[in-house]
C-alpha cells in the first residue's frame, strides 16, 4: 500500500493514519474514540476536531495521545473530518476562535466556568457584550473570584462604546434551504405582530418551543421576534371523548404556558395576560399556521373548556421533526449515517482500500513538498 516509504517519519504517519482509521471505524472501539474526542474538546476546549488544531496544540502542556497524532497528521495536510454528530451545544463561535492570542490560563479559566462558545457572553441578537454580572446570570453560575482577564480583554478591545457593541458582531454563519425553513417576514423597525406562529429547536432542554409572536425588532445587522410561550395540551385529555379517536393523527392544540423557566423576566410587555415571554433571533424561528376560531377544526374542541386554545394545521410530530433537522442543519450537524465514522477530507470514497489509496497519495505529495519543514 505504501510503496515509497524511505523515511521514518513517513511510516510513522502511515501508522497513526492507520490507527486512527482503525479506532474510529471499528464498532468496537467507537465508545473510546468518541472518548478520546471528549478529551480532545476538553483539551483544546473547541468542540470536536478544528480545522487547524496546530494553532492550539501549543497551549496544551501535555496533549493527549488523539492531540498529538491530529498534530502531526495536520502537518501533512491531512484533515480528519467526522461523519457521527459529534457537537457541543450550546452556540457556535467558540471562543478560543474569536479570541486567538489566550494564555492557558485563560483556557483553564474558560474551562472551569463552562464558557465555551461567545454565545454565552453576549445579547441574543449577537450584537453587545453583556456585562460579567449578566454572565453570570445567563450561565446560572456564580463564579467567584475577580472578572477574568479574558473578559477584560473583549471589554477593552473587542467592543466599540459604552454600549458594548461587539466590534465583530456575531452573525449566523449558516444557511437554512427554503424547503426546510420558513423563515418569519422580516421588516426594518419594531411591529406588533398579529398572527404569527412559530417553532424553533431549544438545545438546552430538548424540545421544540412554540410561540405567537408579540413583537418583531428588526434592524439591518439583526431581527428578535418577542413571543409569548405556548405549549401543547396533553392529548390524553382528548382520549376521554371517543369521538376524537376517530382522526388518524392526534391534533396540536396549544394554550399559553402559565410561566416556565423559559420566560424572561427583563422583556416587560405591554400586554399584562402574557405569563411567559421569549426573545429568540429571528432566522432561527419557522412560521406555522393555526385554523381560524370560526373553522369546524377549531371548534369542535370548544367542549374541552379551554380558556383560550389554538389548534395548529400541522401535526406535532412533524413540528418536532422539522424544527430539530433545522437545528441540525444550524450546527452543521451531517445526519447521513455512514459505515464509517471517520474519513479522510476530499474522499467520498466509502470503502477503505480506497481511502489509504487516497491518503498515500495525499501523504507522499505532501512529502515530496514539505519535507524540509517538519525535519
Ligand atoms: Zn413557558
Amino acid at each position: 500500500m505504501f510503496p515509497h516509504i524511505d523515511n521514518l517519519l513517513d511510516l510513522l504517519v502511515k501508522s497513526q493514519t492507520n490507527s486512527l482509521l482503525a479506532l474510529f471505524n471499528t464498532d468496537t472501539l467507537r465508545p473510546i474514540a468518541i472518548q478520546k474526542l471528549d478529551m480532545l474538546t476538553q483539551e483544546l476546549w473547541y468542540p470536536g476536531i478544528s480545522r487547524d488544531i496546530n494553532k492550539y496544540i501549543g497551549k496544551i502542556s501535555t496533549p493527549s495521545y488523539l492531540a498529538k497524532s491530529l498534530t502531526l497528521l495536520e502537518q501533512y495536510q491531512i484533515h480528519l473530518d467526522l461523519t457521527v454528530s459529534y457537537s457541543i451545544i450550546g452556540g457556535h463561535t467558540p471562543v478560543v476562535d474569536y479570541l486567538l492570542n489566550l494564555s492557558s490560563q485563560d483556557y483553564k479559566s474558560l474551562r472551569s466556568k463552562r464558557i465555551m462558545y461567545l454565545n454565552q457572553l453576549v445579547s441574543s441578537d449577537g450584537n453587545y457584550l453583556l456585562t460579567w454580572e449578566e454572565v453570570k446570570r445567563l450561565n446560572n453560575n456564580n463564579f467567584k473570584g475577580p472578572k477574568p482577564k479574558w473578559f477584560n480583554l473583549l471589554e477593552n478591545d473587542f467592543t466599540l462604546s459604552n454600549y458594548r457593541t461587539l466590534t465583530y458582531p456575531l452573525t449566523d454563519n449558516y444557511s437554512i434551504p427554503a424547503r426546510l425553513q420558513n423563515i418569519p417576514e422580516q421588516t426594518i423597525g419594531s411591529h406588533k405582530k398579529l398572527n404569527e406562529w412559530t417553532y424553533h429547536w431549544n438545545a438546552s432542554i430538548q424540545n421544540c418551543i412554540i410561540g405567537k409572536t408579540y413583537l418583531q425588532d428588526t434592524d439591518t445587522r439583526s431581527s428578535i421576534s418577542i413571543m409569548e410561550h405556548y405549549i401543547p395540551i396533553n392529548n390524553s385529555l382528548l382520549a376521554i371523548d371517543l369521538s376524537f379517536q376517530s382522526s388518524c393523527s392526534s391534533p396540536l392544540i396549544l394554550v399559553p404556558c402559565s410561566g416556565c423557566h423559559l420566560n424572561d423576566h427583563s422583556l416587560i410587555l405591554q400586554d399584562a395576560r402574557i405569563r411567559c415571554t421569549i426573545s429568540v433571533r429571528t432566522n432561527r424561528l419557522s412560521v406555522f399556521n393555526t385554523f381560524h376560531r370560526s373553522n369546524q377544526e377549531h371548534k369542535k374542541y370548544a367542549n374541552l373548556s379551554l380558556k383560550k386554545y389554538f389548534v395548529s394545521t400541522k401535526p406535532l410530530h412533524f413540528i418536532r421533526y422539522s424544527a430539530h433537522s433545522i437545528y441540525l442543519a444550524q450546527h452543521n450537524i451531517n445526519t447521513t449515517l455512514s459505515p464509517s465514522t471517520l474519513m479522510p477530507t476530499n474522499s467520498h470514497s466509502s470503502n477503505s482500500d480506497d481511502i489509504i489509496k487516497h491518503l498515500t497519495t495525499t501523504i507522499q505529495s505532501a512529502v515530496t513538498r514539505d519535507i524540509k519543514m517538519i525535519t
